[in-house]
């Protein structure tokens, strides 16, 4: 680049792509995607705001059978929009959600891997239940692992320049004084997430994680024991930034679309943190 900014008709180039007001709303246009933990809480909010953006279909894998119909359902004729049961442990349902996508829609564009769960524990190091812990890395690392390379293997076959995103959390790589189990969880899907965008890069596919910090969802008013207006409150003084309120699910998924789309096409690798800057 000349270092000089082209002119177009008295204007900046760049200033006339902003320009479009239509741009905005279709990022994802026409793009096939697959969200796992899609049934409820940030995938939930996930599918609705790729509908918005305009994606072309979205596949919810999930184990609440009940509740990710329902979602599909009500997606109606905006998007080609259905439901698939799929339990991350298994490594055979993931591949069999790939390949199920793949025979409907011709190709896999996006792969959410955000399926996870909360820890139950508050233990530190001294009281470290492994049947727990077993259980956690089941889903919350293995099952990112097994998105990860069948998403791979399906956009590698295929050519095509995917972008693969995975729900981490601020926890991710604190020095924290409980909840073990969990932080090494989701520190591993970080660590998992940095391989993966090193080994995809030179296929042209793009592997970067999400990490929100608390967020109100029934996984985390269930581990709190809370309804969803205390849990708010509850954090609603922790964020540092002084926004309109307190983190929501909404912000993830905007973060999650910007990941998705062509806007970061040029990012992979990266721990994108939607915190506010939480202390706590
Ligand atoms: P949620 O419980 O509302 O949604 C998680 C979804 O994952 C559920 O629909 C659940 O059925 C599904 N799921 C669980 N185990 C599964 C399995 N084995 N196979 C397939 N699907 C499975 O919870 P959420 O808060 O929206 O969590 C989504 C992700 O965000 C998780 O990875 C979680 O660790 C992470 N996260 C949440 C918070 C928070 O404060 N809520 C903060 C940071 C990170």
């Amino acid at each position: 680049w000349s270092g000089e900014p082209a002119v177009v008709a008295g204007s900046c180039w760049n200033v006339e792509l902003l320009a479009d007001p239509k741009a905005n709303n279709k990022k994802l246009q026409d793009k096939v995607a697959i969200i796992t933990g899609g049934a409820s809480g940030i995938g939930e909010a996930t599918v609705h705001l790729f509908v918005d953006h305009s994606a072309g279909a979205i596949v919810i894998a999930d184990i609440q059978d009940e509740k990710g119909e329902e979602l599909a359902a009500s997606i109606g004729n905006r998007c080609a929009c259905t439901y698939v049961h799929c339990d991350v442990t298994k490594e055979q349902d993931v591949e069999s959600l790939v390949q199920s996508t793949i025979q409907l829609h011709g190709r896999l564009d996006i792969m959410f891997c955000n399926a996870g769960i909360l820890s139950q524990s508050m233990q530190t190091i001294l009281e470290f239940d492994l049947s727990s812990y077993e259980k956690l890395f089941a889903v919350n690392v293995g099952g990112v692992a097994a998105s990860i390379k069948h998403a791979g293997q399906a956009m590698v076959k295929a050519n095509s320049r995917g972008s693969i995103i995975c729900t981490a959390s601020r926890a991710a790589g604190l020095a924290s004084d409980r909840n073990t189990d969990y932080v090494m969880s989701k520190s591993s899907v970080v660590a998992l997430m940095r391989c993966a965008s090193t080994q995809l890069a030179p296929h042209g596919i793009r592997v970067n994680c999400v990490s929100p910090g608390p967020v109100e969802t029934p996984a985390l008013c269930e581990t709190l024991g809370m309804g969803a207006a205390d849990t708010e409150s509850m954090f609603s003084r922790m964020f540092r930034l002084k926004n309109d309120g307190v983190l929501k699910v909404k912000h993830v998924a905007d973060a999650v679309v910007f990941l998705a789309s062509e806007e970061s096409q040029f990012i992979t690798g990266h721990n994108l943190l939607v915190d506010g800057l939480f202390q706590g």
